[in-house]
């Protein structure tokens, strides 16, 4: 048995062994990277459609890793996840995105931020606590922050996404179901679902300007999100034709390389004050 195992192991290691050495590699590097200040939240503006104003920004994570450099969110995330490493992450993201919040405030810029919440969160007792915490400690009023968490997170244990999702809405804090249409949830969610915003995905918005599916689907999800009372954003606006067409079919916030791309708060201010929204 001790053979075959070890066999197996060969096997194994020869195969992937380049792909699990680098997956251990993030994993060892991750645990240092909130001590080292190595992650950074870019912004990326929201901007409203019906009085073409900036009204805040999502806040995404980046890692710059000292030797291998920048590191994709969509590369450490799931690994993060995997690990338990992200609830640490998750924690800085909040505390980090909650301080910029009341530092825009104070400057008199558009103070709303959205986070991104791994689904994992959503079944630990901790998070309603951890974010009214963070909230507190930051001096920012609640309804500054928002959540957005991806479709399929929610709908892996409804009841208690409800019931989480219900708390924090208690509390004043904003929720959107993020890559809306991509999960393989039914429509029926959106009735037990308490969230205020649903975040179409940015797969949809690519083809907007061919008429087709694409915009059939677009301008029937603004129609059943406003019958509902729902905000919708539109992600991954690219181009002006997509941000006339969404206003048209009565999308109330665009999100996108077309408005601006996810930059450090710095850029991100600079950008505020020169750009013509
Ligand atoms: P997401 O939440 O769906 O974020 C939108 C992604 O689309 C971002 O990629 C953003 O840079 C990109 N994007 C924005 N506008 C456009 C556009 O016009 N065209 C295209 N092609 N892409 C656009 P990013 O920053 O690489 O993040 C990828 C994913 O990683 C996010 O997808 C989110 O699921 C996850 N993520 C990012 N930051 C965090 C975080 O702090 N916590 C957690 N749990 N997940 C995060
Ligand atoms: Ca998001
Ligand atoms: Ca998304
Ligand atoms: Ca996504």
């Amino acid at each position: 048995v001790k053979r075959e195992g070890k066999n197996m192991y060969q096997f194994f290691d020869e195969s992937i062994g380049s792909c699990s050495d680098s997956f251990l590699d993030l994993e060892t590097d991750l645990q240092h990277a909130i001590e080292r200040q190595e992650f950074q939240l870019f912004y990326q503006p929201k901007l409203d459609l019906a009085t073409n104003r900036i009204i805040g920004a999502e806040a995404l994570i980046r890692w710059y890793h000292p030797e291998k450099g920048m590191i994709s969110p969509e590369q450490f995330i799931p690994v993060a996840e995997q690990n338990g490493q992200i609830y640490e992450i998750t924690k800085w993201v909040l505390k980090e995105a909650c301080r910029q919040s009341r530092e825009w405030t104070k400057h008199q810029l558009p103070s709303h931020v959205s986070v991104n919440i791994s689904p994992h969160h959503l079944y630990r007792r901790d998070l309603v606590q951890t974010i009214l915490d963070t909230i507190k400690e930051s001096g920012i009023q609640p309804n500054q922050l928002e959540v957005e968490i991806t479709e399929n997170g929610l709908v892996q244990n409804v009841d208690t996404a409800v019931e989480t999702i219900s708390k924090l809405k208690k509390i004043g804090i904003q929720v959107s179901i993020d890559d809306f249409g991509t999960g393989f949830s039914s429509l029926s969610y959106l009735k037990t679902l308490p969230v205020d915003t649903l975040k179409m995905d940015r797969s949809f918005i690519h083809n907007l300007s061919e008429k087709g599916k694409d915009q059939m689907i677009v301008q029937s999800v603004i129609q059943l999100a406003r019958a509902m009372k729902l905000t919708v954003v539109a992600e991954g606006v690219e181009e002006e034709d997509h941000l006339l067409i969404l206003k048209e079919a009565g999308c109330q916030i665009a999100q996108g390389y077309f408005i601006n791309r996810p930059v450090p708060n710095n850029e991100y201010v600079k950008w505020l004050h020169d750009s013509h929204f």
